[in-house]
């Protein structure tokens, strides 16, 4: 692949321009129209492995990969398969599936909270019901999330968000009535002793606290020693549900995901991303005693109409047990700590001031000197750098997200060759910034 093209966006253009005269801003999720970076969105074609190409005919290597789920890359062959051999036998039922209970038994094995598990159909219902359901057996209202993260678009989650909103500036989105937002605290991420004085002033009100292990959605943000422990430890004294939301971090970065990384349980696990395998798919699960309190066996009601969808579970358990192989997150804990080490040689070589935030393959540069450690020092990165360097990336094929409040997600699909000549795009971007 040569690193000399500049892409060609007449087709993408006209795409975009007659899909907004019938799709809101162009698109059906707002981080897709590229609003923030100024350019037009590519309208993608095919996909396999590493790279994406578009209908203008270019190619990318991309670490989008769909904004998390395709850690095998894109259109894994078994993935695939296993899709075509069951969508040959009916695409949905609405009735009980042998593969929802080997999906559920997987997902309970490998994630230490999970006793049991409800599927559901992406991330923003799983953090929804999660919060539901910690409502609904805690007998209380309020819940405690962290500035900048991301939880899906529930109201009660739209509140100081991350992603899409962070970069468009609507953290805070009109249509989240004020009695919603009355019952979501906020504190910064990270910020441990902030936590402790809200729980003093409000702890017996406190359903639950909502939190990324590892924030995703500020660009990559890991939890400072001693953080994910003590939101454990506050969470137990005042009877609050600790959730884990790791719809991104989930089987991403281990297998046994974030709280099998870093050794702490919480009581409610959200999950989404990774277990659909690039079909739509949430779930969330944890303690048994908890997790029964969900309709039918107890009063919490949740429920839908495609949820447990046998495509969806097709793709998901087989993305799982192909996780489960021999040194999948060794290899990409290699290709990402190399890619990491590349981008921070270039960056020191050209003098571009920039700090590199990495757990396993969630990779985010910021151009920035600070450490960040939360939003607040994710926003010291200079966004116009972010913008233009961007736009090079795309030129010289590299498809990362367009904004630098996400990561980049390397995949088992990315070769030692993609990653040498991403490291030489980011030098060639950063030259010409
Ligand atoms: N939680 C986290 C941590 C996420 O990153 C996301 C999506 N980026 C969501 C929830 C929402 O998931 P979905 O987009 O599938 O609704």
């Amino acid at each position: 692949m040569e690193l000399n093209h500049k892409r060609n966006d007449t087709k993408s253009a006209a795409a975009f321009a007659e899909a907004k005269q019938v799709i809101p801003g162009g698109v059906n999720s707002p981080v897709r129209a590229f609003k923030s970076v100024g350019l037009t969105p590519m309208y993608m074609e095919r996909a396999s492995g590493s790279r994406v190409y578009d209908i203008d005919g270019n190619e990318y290597i991309d670490y989008i990969g769909s904004w998390g789920p395709l850690i095998l890359g894109h259109a894994h062959p078994e993935v695939i398969e296993a899709v075509k051999s069951t969508a040959e036998k009916g695409t949905s039922f609405g009735a009980p599936t042998l593969i929802e209970t080997e999906m559920a038994k997987l997902v309970a094995e490998r994630v230490p909270s999970i006793d049991i598990v409800r599927m559901v159909n992406s991330g923003t219902e799983a953090t929804m019901s999660a919060l539901r359901l910690a409502r609904g057996f805690t007998k209380r209202n309020k819940i405690l999330k962290f500035e900048g993260s991301y939880h899906g678009h529930a109201d009660a989650l739209l509140i100081k968000a991350g992603s899409g909103v962070a970069t468009l500036g609507l953290p805070d989105s009109p249509g989240v009535p004020e009695s919603v937002a009355q019952n979501t605290l906020t504190v910064p991420y990270n910020d441990l002793e902030t936590v402790k004085v809200v729980f003093e002033k409000f702890g017996e009100d406190i359903a639950a606290v909502i939190v990324e292990p590892i924030a995703g959605n500020m660009g990559v943000v890991p939890p400072l020693p001693g953080f994910l422990e003590g939101l454990r430890e506050v969470t137990s004294k005042f009877g609050a549900l600790l959730i884990f939301d790791e719809v991104m971090t989930g089987f991403r970065v281990h297998l046994n995901c974030a709280q099998g990384l870093y050794g702490v349980t919480p009581d409610l696990t959200c999950l989404g991303k990774v277990i659909g395998g690039g079909l739509p798919v949430g779930a969330y699960g944890g303690r048994k005693d908890i997790m029964e309190q969900i309709a039918p066996s107890g009063p919490i009601y949740q429920a839908g109409t495609l949820s447990g969808n046998p495509l969806a579970m097709a793709a998901g358990y087989t993305t799982l047990k192909l996780l489960g192989q021999p040194g999948v997150y060794e290899e990409l804990e290699r290709k990402s700590a190399r890619l990491a080490e590349g981008f921070l040689a270039n960056a020191k070589e050209i003098g571009v001031p920039s700090t590199l935030n990495r757990i396993g393959s969630m990779v985010c540069p910021f151009f920035t000197e600070q450490k960040v450690v939360n939003y607040d020092t994710a926003k010291t990165s200079d966004l116009s750098v972010f913008n233009r360097y961007f736009g090079h990336l795309l030129d010289l094929g590299v498809s990362v997200a367009p904004s630098q409040f996400e990561g980049m997600f390397v995949s088992a699909a990315h070769t030692d060759e993609d990653i040498e000549v991403t490291i030489e795009a980011n030098r060639e971007a950063l030259k010409r910034l």
